[in-house]
Order: C-alpha cells, then structure tokens, then sequence
C-alpha cells in the first residue's frame, strides 16, 4: 500500500513536471532586448507574463516548452524591448503644443504661457491634455512618466485611464496657480494626494517644488518633510539655465545644487530634472546623496539652456534617465525615441568625440538608467523574472529599419516612436497593432482641435 502510494506521488511529480505551466500572455519576437545586468539580447527570444509580472524570459523555443498561455503574440520581425520611460514632462501642456515657439524663456513665459494658463488650465483641461499626451506616450512605447503639473488628482485619474505608470506630483509654486492659491495649499492638496495614491499599483504620488528660484526655503523644507513622512520622491527642477546658475550664486554664494543641499532637500529620494548648469561640486553632492537626474536634450536645445555634462554624471554613477519636458514650447512632443538620438549626438558634437554616448547606453537611458534615476528600477527598466510586465514591440519591417547590424543603433538612430506596435503596462496590453486600447483616440483628437480654437480665442 505504502509502495503504490509513493509510486504515484513520482508520477504524479513528473506528469507536473511534464504539464507547461499556465500563464496569462507569451510575447515572441525577433529579438528579445533584456537591459539586465548582462544587456542579453535574445534571438529568437520570448517573455512569459502571468498577473502584472514577468514570469520568465529566454529562448522561445524553452518558454514554449514551460508555459502555456491563454493569450500570445508573436512578432517574428519586431524587437521586445522594456518599455520607455520619461523621467520628466508636463503632460496636460500637451494641448499648448507649438502655441508659441522660438522665444526667450521669459517673454515665451509672460507673454503666452502664463496668460494662456491663467484663461484655461482648468481640471478638465487637464485631464484633455492628459489623455493627448497618454495616447501620445503609449503609441511612442513610453509606459511609465515623471510628471509635474496643476491639477495632478486629475492627471492621476486620466493616467489610470490610459493604464500608463506616472510618477506624479502637483506643482507647488510661490505664485497663485490654476488649482492652489499659496504654497501651503499647494502641499497641503499634495498631501492628500499622497495618502489617496499611497499603495497604487501604477501611480507613485510625489512631492513637487517646482525649482529652488520659485519657492522659498521654508517651502522648500517643508517638501522634503513632506516626501520622507510618506516615504515618496520630491521631484524638482534643477540647473536648468545659466540664469538661476547665476542668480543663485548673486544672492546665496552657492549653485542650486548646493543652496538646496544646505537647506537639506536633496537628502532623501529625489529627482532632479536638467542638470545643465552643474560644476564638479554639485556632481560630489548629487553622488553623494543618491540624487537621480532627468536628461532633456530637446528642451535643452531649443530653449539654449546648454548641454548637461550627461558623460561625466554617467561616468560618476549618478543614474540619469531621459525626459521630453512639456510640449507647449521647450519640445514639442512626447517622443523618447528623439530624446534617445538627441542625447547621443548632442554629447558627440560638444565633447569633439563620436565615442561619446553610444547608442547602447542612449537606450539604457530610455530605460534601466531611467529606472534607476527615479529608484524604480527594482520593479521596472529591464525585462527580468519578478519585474512588472512593462513591455513594447517596435517593427522592423520599414524601408528605414533594414538592415540591422545592431538591436541599439537600431533603437538610438533609425526607429522612430511610430514604429512602436504594441504597448504592455502593468501586465495589460495597452496598445496593440498601434492602436490605442484603453482611450478613445477619435474623442481626444476632437478635443484638441475645439481647445486649439478656445485657446486661440483666449489670446486675442
Ligand atoms: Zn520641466
């Protein structure tokens, strides 16, 4: 009896071992691009995805064999990628896209920006250019965005909506807003928002001064207490432009950077967005604290603010991710794929060297160094066992696409955010065959030309 009873636990063992495991989706693709520690690119490759986690990656050929899935899609001429991420942006400014262009910070600033908001930035305004910019990001293979704006209850919402993955904070600003009069509403608003999104499965809610030279030290202060008490990001801009560089070092003797470590802001989990203006001492600090950092090429370049020393901050182990900045002047999209080649050339052309910035670590940027800068790269940025299932295709199958030598040249220098097919956040298929899933594409197009005309009336 006893005999029989273990010979049919044996079997029963192997026929489980035999059976492939059940899992929601299996991904196949031409090229699988891991970004894990070894950067393993798989021919022929395949991710399982079970829940909103990765399950298992590797030859299709032995998760074939593993796993059996309820869904699959297989894209034998595209690569599997991580998804993108931006590690900063104003997403609802999406509907001020190109309003004024090619302007002085401050005039674009005075003349337009600020009236414009003043007249229309409203919740629903918000959430419009929050669903614009989502459907934007999602076709373009970002899945997860550092934003920083008015209204940030609503952007969370449209965010969800659109099953993206947003690190958000409301703007507390030393001026009247759209939404919060005074600062002190504005981190009192910031709070609450902190305990709605404390345990989200997409939305990391932050704090979020808008610079040094627009808030006082003691809103400043109170920002970090505010992110360590929840144990949350203070997002921030930093050195953007020789001006606050230079104000800065007028009225305090010190660079940004180091006014705001004196004052304690950068002690704790923070990104910084820019990092142009930033002399070897603030590079010691930024290490030292652990500060992670927002490259935005497109924004850098079109508002002249300067290059940032992205090979020296790289060099030193300080983790930069890449941003787009808003749309309504400083880029005027959404694109990471840009982002990626911009960086890499921008590096080449100001340090005299093609060596700079090669297309493999542009691409890491895009993802792992991104993760990483927001300290989020133990959940996504690679595609690895126990990650959230943040994944993207892009085709290759365009005349600009072929030959491929390298996945990463590839990536950095010839695809384009269109050729992006199908987006995964979280476990779910957000875009499939570059349409948008979660989101009404058609409404949001409407929209943006009835505000594109409202807006234009509003400055007349
Ligand atoms: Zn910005």
């Amino acid at each position: 009896m006893r005999l029989c009873c273990s010979l049919l636990l044996v079997c029963a063992a192997a026929f489980a071992q035999a059976q492939p495991a059940l899992v929601d989706e299996i991904w196949t693709a031409h090229y699988v691009v891991t970004m894990d520690a070894q950067h393993r690119v798989i021919e022929n490759g395949a991710v399982a995805i079970r829940g909103d986690r990765i399950v298992d990656v590797g030859p299709r050929a032995a998760i074939d064999k593993s796993y059996q899935a309820r869904q699959r899609l297989d894209r034998p001429d595209a690569l599997l990628t991580p998804g993108l991420i931006n590690t900063h942006t104003h997403v609802a400014m999406s509907l001020f896209r190109g309003i004024a262009d090619d302007l002085r910070l401050q005039e674009w600033l005075e003349k337009y920006i600020f009236p414009a908001e003043a007249k229309n930035v409203d919740a629903e305004f918000v959430r419009w250019g929050t669903r614009l910019a989502c459907l934007e990001m999602a076709l373009s293979g970002t899945t997860t965005f550092t934003d920083m704006y008015y209204f940030e209850d609503t952007i969370a919402s449209a965010t969800k909506e659109a099953g993206l993955r947003g690190i958000l904070g409301e703007t507390i600003i030393g001026f009247p807003a759209p939404d919060f009069k005074t600062p002190q509403a504005a981190l009192a608003g910031t709070e609450k928002f902190l305990q709605s999104y404390a345990h989200d499965p997409l939305i990391v809610p932050a704090v979020a001064p808008h610079a040094i030279y627009t808030n006082s030290d003691e809103t400043l202060k109170a920002s970090r207490k505010l992110a360590d008490r929840y144990s949350k990001p203070l997002i921030i801009h930093l050195a953007e432009t020789k001006t606050e560089n230079d104000e800065s070092l007028a009225r305090r003797k010190m660079t940004p950077t180091a006014a705001l470590d004196a004052l304690g802001v950068l002690t704790g989990w923070t990104v910084a967005a820019h990092g142009v203006w930033l002399n070897d001492a603030d590079l010691k600090i930024l290490k030292m604290r652990g500060t992670g950092l927002s490259h935005n090429p497109s924004s850098n370049m079109k508002l002249a603010s300067g290059v940032a020393p992205v090979v020296k901050i790289l060099g030193l182990g300080i983790p930069m991710g890449l941003g787009t900045d808003g749309v309504a002047g400083s880029n005027n999209d959404q694109d990471i794929m840009v982002e990626m080649d911009l960086a890499a050339k921008l590096q080449k052309v100001t340090t005299g060297d093609p060596r700079a910035l090669p297309a493999e670590q542009a691409f890491a940027m895009a993802t792992i160094l991104g993760a990483r800068a927001l300290r989020l790269d133990s959940m996504i940025g690679s595609i690895e066992k126990g990650k959230r299932a943040d994944l993207i295709t892009v085709r290759l199958d365009a005349p600009h696409a072929v030959p491929m030598y390298n996945v990463y040249s590839q990536l950095a220098y010839s695809l384009h955010g269109s050729d992006v097919s199908d987006v995964m956040v979280n476990g779910r298929a957000i875009v499939r065959d570059r349409k948008m899933l979660t989101l009404d594409a058609g409404a949001i197009m409407a929209k943006a030309a009835e505000y594109q005309e409202r807006i234009r009336r509003s400055l007349r």
